[in-house]
């Protein structure tokens, strides 16, 4: 490839940025990097009736945080912008004008009565598709069907109109698509779509081919939903003359609902109870009321693991290596590795990713999570200490609150005990060891000499390990599992221990052995 690589993203902001959207900027951002390109954000608002308030600012609050940094955008500026199409409206009417004049497009004036009333019409004869073209166009009020004096009185006197572009009745639309290559569609299957709204403004269509074009994008990578325009697109690039310049196409499957069946959406999320947006957002729904948009961020998800997760969902390098930093995605990224089929979203490969990644944290880093928790009325600790409890519990969490919620127990002294534990291992046998054990336990303990002192006095009354290390367990933190013991009672230190075994011995009535 001699010419830079550029891509872009380019969202309209209409609400919360569904994973699938983040998904797609993921696979642009490592594109670009991977080529040494560039990578675009450009903001598709030209739909003013589907703009929503604050929606640009989730989108690029949602990027920062999977750590997608744009090299031109709105914020940051560049050589083509700007990167507002809101801000670009007085560029697309010249291209549509082109259009015009070279007889690829037209207008037209039909008001949406005439529009629903072909439609009756279509369907009342069974005709499928109820499109506007070459042959619906000929009964249609447009420049094509009017005379030329009555479209420029209409034109002068300020009739509302649309241009729309005008599909040939017989060709093949073909492009070659880097994901599914071949796609081959024909163009009586298609819409002669609006391209100038009677508002002045450009659909999606037109204003997505021009800013494209000016903005030199080499590769276009969006989301399959979007296949279905390419072709229309395609005809574009031809009818303005671009088509040397035409960026390739790569349409990205869907992901898809974890039994496979459809593709994901918040519903499924709502369900299901997991996210399916990057961050915690509120917007208008499906019918306009104000939803929760729940993130993976709040729900405790680290920016790199869920970065990794996304990366594979729909990708893979072809080995089985699984963890990999963004730098490693953008040197092992290669379009011809990811899926042609959708992708069925798994949570729990999330879960799986955050483990792996909570498991590699430095300990004071593990630490500042368990902080926000801490009260003067704790048990306090050291620094050393704090890193050494995240070390006995790292391997043990999913989620950083999981860090207080296992190990509450380092902080405050159990009150309450695991019944069945206390039903099944709570004894005579246990209660007169672990009785000893209190008393004999020096106070500079460590693990080593904690496992020892227990030892001899398991030695001494001839009872097995076995025998008593659940209900050592129980008195120290109430419960039945946990991280090393030895290691808890090192941490406990030797005041804390003794006083946990003495109160457990106090509080819970001895099983009588018979
Ligand atoms: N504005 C479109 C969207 O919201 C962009 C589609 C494209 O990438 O061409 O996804």
């Amino acid at each position: 490839m001699n010419k830079e690589v550029r891509v872009r993203f380019a969202p309209s902001p209409t609400g919360a940025l569904h994973i699938g959207g983040v998904r797609t900027a993921l696979y642009n951002y490592l594109f670009a990097k991977k080529n040494n390109g560039k990578m675009i954000l450009r903001i598709e608002d030209t739909d003013q009736t589907r703009f929503v308030p604050g929606a640009e600012e989730y989108l690029m609050e949602s990027l920062e945080w999977v750590g997608i940094v744009p090299d031109e955008s709105p914020i940051k500026g560049g050589e083509y912008g700007p990167y507002r199409q809101s801000e670009r409206k007085n560029i697309y009417a010249g291209y549509a004008q082109q259009l015009i004049d070279s007889g690829h497009a037209y207008y037209a004036f039909d008001t949406s009565e005439e529009l629903d009333a072909m439609r009756e019409r279509l369907k009342a004869a069974k005709v499928d598709s109820l499109q506007y073209n070459a042959i619906t166009r000929m009964q249609m009020k447009n420049s094509i069907t009017l005379s030329e004096d009555e479209v420029k009185s209409r034109l002068d006197s300020g009739d509302p109109y649309v241009i729309r572009i005008k599909v040939p009745r017989k060709e093949e639309v073909r492009l070659n698509d880097m994901i599914r290559g071949w796609v081959m569609v024909h163009s009586s299957a298609m819409d002669d779509k609006v391209l100038m709204k009677s508002d002045g403004m450009p659909t999606y269509h037109l204003a997505n081919i021009v800013d494209d074009h000016l903005m030199k994008i080499t590769h276009v990578i969006r989301g399959e939903e979007w296949l279905p325009s390419a072709p229309l697109h395609v005809l574009l690039y031809k009818y303005l003359g671009w088509e040397d310049t035409m960026p390739q196409f790569a349409h990205l499957p869907l992901l898809l609902k974890p039994d496979g069946n459809g593709k994901l959406s918040k519903r499924d999320g709502d369900k299901l109870g997991f996210p399916v947006f990057p961050i915690t957002g509120q917007f208008p729904g499906k019918d306009g009321a104000m939803e929760n948009f729940s993130g993976f961020r709040e729900a405790g998800y680290l920016p790199d693991a869920f970065l990794n997760f996304l990366a594979f969902l729909g990708w893979n390098p072809g080995t089985e290596e699984e963890i990999f930093s963004m730098e490693g995605l953008i040197e092992a990224f290669t379009v011809d590795r990811i899926g042609k089929s959708g992708t069925k979203f798994d949570i729990d490969k999330a879960k799986w990713y955050n483990q792996q990644y909570l498991k590699t944290k430095a300990d004071a880093d593990l630490a500042k999570f368990i902080k926000p928790y801490l009260t003067p009325e704790h048990i306090q600790y050291d620094d050393k200490k704090l890193n050494a409890i995240c070390a006995e519990l790292k391997e043990r969490i999913t989620f950083p609150r999981d860090l207080w919620n296992e190990g509450q127990f380092f902080f405050v002294t159990p009150t309450a005990y695991d019944e069945q534990i206390v039903s099944k291992k709570w004894n005579e046998v246990a209660v007169s060891v672990l009785d000893k054990f209190a008393n004999k336990i020096s106070p500079d303990i460590d693990a080593d000499s904690a496992r020892a002192t227990l030892n001899e006095v398991l030695e001494a009354q001839g009872v097995k390990m076995g025998q008593v290390m659940q209900a050592l367990r129980l008195s120290l933190t109430g419960k039945g599992s946990g991280p090393d013991l030895m290691e808890i009672i090192a941490i406990l230190g030797s005041e804390e221990t003794k006083k946990r075994i003495k109160n457990a011995i106090e509080k819970l009535p001895v099983k009588m052995e018979n």
